[in-house]
């Protein structure tokens, strides 16, 4: 099977609402031309170098999203012309991207990524935390970051049950700060949730971005 027919099957079976990333990290930029020229325009990169060095040789016209752990003193480096920035996960890294968003004269979209495995390994807020985080306010005096959504990866388990708990979780999450805090907001829309294990549940349970890589580029 080729990238190709991978994306073609997999669009397949995903509602038209939900947005697909390509999750390209560990892979040449030979591979992300092949699922381009299939007609993919957003993917995903986790590491900051990697992603400086494939957006150089492949077309501008890519959506490029951030889904890893982001160091603050990587964020200039992705600030001119990152897309979306999957991993807000706390309030120092909003204010370099805010600093750097700032010296490009751009808005960069971020999503709240949020803790919702058992598993101490996935990093981001606790619910708790992202609503004191909210709460508190800062962040609206931060003109060049726009908080467009919650980002969420379930534990790593054959328990669906579990997995379907936790990205429920996430969803119910998404909508209480959606009324608490982005009531008049249309940029707050955005769910990331599922993978290539887990996506089809995440879509069952409200995802509307769903990051996948190895069902299209294969293991990594
Ligand atoms: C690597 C990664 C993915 C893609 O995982 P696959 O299981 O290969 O689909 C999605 N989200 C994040 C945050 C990742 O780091």
């Amino acid at each position: 099977m080729t990238i190709q027919s991978h994306i073609d099957a997999l669009r397949k079976t995903i509602p038209s609402g939900v947005k697909l990333v390509a999750v390209s990290k560990f892979h040449p930029a030979e591979m992300i031309r092949e699922a381009y020229d299939a007609g993919q325009r957003i993917f995903g990169e986790s590491r900051v170098q990697e992603l400086a060095a494939k957006k150089n040789r492949l077309p501008e016209d890519i959506e490029w999203h951030f889904i890893g752990n982001l160091q603050r003193n990587k964020v200039k480096h992705i600030a001119p012309f990152i897309s979306l920035i999957h991993s807000l996960n706390n309030e120092p890294l909003l204010l370099e991207i805010e600093r750097q968003a700032a010296a490009n004269n751009r808005v960069i979209s971020c999503l709240l990524q949020i803790h919702i495995a058992e598993e101490e390994s996935k990093s981001g807020f606790s619910p708790n935390e992202c609503r004191r985080f909210l709460e508190e306010g800062k962040w609206k005096a931060f003109p060049h970051v726009r908080i467009a959504g919650v980002m969420g990866m379930a534990t790593f388990t054959a328990d669906e049950n579990q997995v379907r708990r936790e990205f429920r979780q996430l969803k119910l999450l998404f909508d209480e700060l959606k009324t608490a805090y982005f009531p008049d907001d249309p940029f707050f829309k955005e769910i990331s949730m599922g993978m290539t294990g887990d996506y089809r549940i995440a879509i069952e349970e409200g995802s509307v971005m769903i990051r996948i890589g190895t069902l299209i580029f294969g293991g990594r």
